[in-house]
């Protein structure tokens, strides 16, 4: 068994290119500028990820035709120093004591939009809105919902390769044995597997057995995998700081013609949305692409989530594949094609594939079975 080589970090100059680029979209959509809390937006931007988002305010100061200034507790300041964006950026400490609103503060004009990252801590945004009355604040995915969307060719490798090592852990984990065995053994086993495949981050390992499977976010239990059960097994996590996400629907023993028309439905849902991906074309389109061939046969009121999501630094991010998004696709966008369909109190089925946008159309960074695989 062989683990993925990590892929070679990303340079100063690279986080030099993507914060020039965020503060040209931020002057692009009207904003003064972007303040950046620890999270996924922080580590694309600046590769720094403190040892815990706190009380005390870190923020990436972002604003068109100033330098980027990153405001770190004095303790903490030498950790942000170490991070490979750090020469790209202007660090300033506040020390236990001093007012860390009041520094950000004097590094902006005092007035405009800014766009927040989603997950800064309410405790700060609200303590800035109090320093700086004459301000606004808008969601970043809100404002800025493509920021991140579009990857670059050394992007697109890691999340290739986070791909691979999820098929290999899929092709490797559809020769253990399901049948007498919980859930939760399996959900173990495919977290091993998908660290031994080199992944540093494993963020869900879904072993859905039976009826469990009508539940699309149902984890890993107690029940025992029987002779008969349908499993949607759907995992992923981080490789090289990019994401993988498949699902794959497994059957112990032989399946009922039931159990494959259903089976058989939900792939061909999956390849219709996958055709349905090319330049231009909206994101709703991928949508109601799958969603049709499930609504055509009937079962339409089963498949109860949206197509797809994109894919990069976290494993749920903009793009949807949504009705209503109407946001055209773009070369490089990566995102998931994974419709479901969920028979209450029976079973479920659920494919999916991650997906990047070339100029010829969709291209699969997962090619592992999509036909029902029958496992022990
Ligand atoms: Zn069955
Ligand atoms: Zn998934
Ligand atoms: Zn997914």
């Amino acid at each position: 068994m062989t683990g993925t080589a990590a892929p070679a970090p990303f340079t100063a100059d690279d986080y030099r290119a993507r914060l020039a680029r965020a503060a040209r979209a931020a002057a692009d959509a009207g904003l003064a500028g972007l303040l950046v809390a620890p999270g996924p937006d922080l580590v694309w931007l600046t590769g720094y990820t403190p040892t815990a988002a706190t009380e005390r305010l870190t923020l990436l100061v972002l604003a068109p035709g100033r330098d980027p200034v990153l405001v770190v507790p004095t303790l903490e300041a030498a950790d942000a120093e170490k991070a490979p964006g750090a020469p790209a950026l202007t660090l300033r400490d506040w020390t236990d004591g001093k007012d860390p609103y009041a520094l950000t503060a004097a590094l902006l004009d005092g007035s405009g939009r800014f766009g927040v990252s989603d997950n800064a801590w309410a405790l700060h945004l609200l303590a800035l809105q109090r320093t700086l009355p004459g301000t606004s604040y808008a969601a970043l995915t809100e404002a800025l919902p493509m920021l991140r969307a579009v990857k670059d060719a050394a992007e697109l490798d890691r999340l290739a390769a986070a791909g691979a090592a999820a098929d290999a852990t899929f092709e490797e984990i559809r020769n253990v044995r399901f049948g007498g065995r919980r859930e939760a053994e399996v959900a173990a086993d495919l977290d091993r597997l998908l660290r031994e495949h080199g992944h540093t981050v494993v963020d869900f390992t879904i072993v859905a057995a039976g009826p469990n499977g009508a539940d699309p976010h149902h984890e890993a239990g107690d029940r025992v995998i029987a002779d008969g059960d349908m499993v949607v097994l759907d995992f992923g996590g981080l490789l090289g700081g990019y994401g993988s996400d498949t699902s794959r629907t497994v059957h112990v023993g032989t399946p009922t013609d039931e159990e494959r028309r259903v089976h058989d439905l939900v792939r061909e849902a999956q390849e219709a949305g996958f055709r349905a991906v090319r330049p231009g074309v909206a994101c709703q389109e991928v949508d109601r692409a799958a969603r049709a061939v499930i609504e055509r046969a009937g079962y339409g009121p089963y498949f109860i989530h949206r197509t797809g999501h994109g894919i990069g630094v976290t494993t749920h991010e903009p793009p949807y594949m949504i009705e209503g998004e109407r946001q055209p696709l773009v070369p490089g966008m990566c995102f998931s094609v994974e419709p479901g369909i969920y028979l209450p109190g029976r079973f479920g089925v659920r494919v999916e594939d991650i997906v990047t946008v070339t100029e010829e159309g969709g291209r699969r960074l997962n090619d592992t079975e999509r036909e029902l695989v029958v496992v022990d």
